[in-house]
């Protein structure tokens, strides 16, 4: 199987004359769930973008796999993101709202209609590809805007803070579904949020942000039980 690891070596992104990324190094293996936590403003956002290369990078490198994708186009990556606004178009079912990027890239219509029905098959839309945005709850929108990713059978999942306008049932709901797609579709992922029971459960890495580079990073138990500062301890540490 082709290497779809993330690689990211003194990746370095400056607004104007601040600094906002510096130096970061990282390397997510293929099939990985990696989960990056950190204060509000510390630049997980930011990372997240330049990986699926909606920001340039100002310095660094950024591979998936051996390739290295720095200036790479988005749509050539193999990448997919999925927000926290879930940004669907109102005026389109749920169907051409999952179809639209197939669409646009010309595929033949038996493979949209294929691809479109298997997602809605895993993310249990079947029921609703005719509705619209509107008439679903805030879950079954979240699962579309994921939809809309998997239908791409991207080699690396994106999620900025996904879950976070849901309620907390459908919160702790929607995470198992995110753990069981990950082991269903076997991807890497990576995925952002500032709650630290999504992060502890979901992760293999978890990755503690703060001002731009990486504290820590490790496995989430190693992290509870052994946090580097303060700050990690913060974050994820147990309580002491
Ligand atoms: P996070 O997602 O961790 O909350 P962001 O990556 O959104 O953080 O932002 C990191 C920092 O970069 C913040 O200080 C933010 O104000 C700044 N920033 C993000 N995008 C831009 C931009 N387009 N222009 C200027 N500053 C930005
Ligand atoms: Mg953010």
């Amino acid at each position: 199987m082709q290497d779809t690891g993330v690689h990211l070596r003194d990746v370095t992104k400056s607004f104007g004359a601040v600094d906002v990324i510096r130096g970061v190094d990282m390397d997510i293996p293929r099939g990985q769930f990696a989960v990056f936590v950190g204060p509000s403003g510390c630049g997980k956002s930011t990372l997240l973008r330049m990986i699926a290369g909606l920001e340039d990078t100002s310095d660094g490198q950024i591979a998936i796999g051996a390739r290295d994708v720095t200036h790479e186009d988005p749509a050539d990556r193999g990448v997919a993101m999925v927000f926290q606004s879930y940004a669907l178009y109102p005026h389109l079912s749920v169907f051409e709202n999952m179809a639209f990027s197939l669409r646009l890239a010309k595929r033949p219509r038996v493979e949209v209609d294929e691809k479109v029905r298997r997602a809605a098959g895993i993310l249990k839309l079947s029921d609703h590809l005719d509705k619209k945005p509107a008439q679903l709850s805030g879950g079954q929108r979240q699962r579309v805007a994921i939809g809309r990713a998997i239908v791409r059978a991207p080699d690396v999942f994106l999620f900025d803070e996904p879950l976070s306008n849901l309620d907390a049932e459908l919160r702790v709901q929607m995470r198992l579904e995110l753990a069981r797609l990950h082991k269903q579709l076997g991807a890497t992922m990576i995925y952002v949020t500032h709650d630290q029971v999504e992060a502890m459960t979901l992760a293999d890495t978890i990755f503690v942000l703060q001002g731009g580079h990486v504290q820590q990073h490790g496995a989430p138990l190693d992290l509870y039980d052994d946090p580097s500062n303060r700050f990690v301890a913060g974050f994820i540490g147990s309580p002491s």
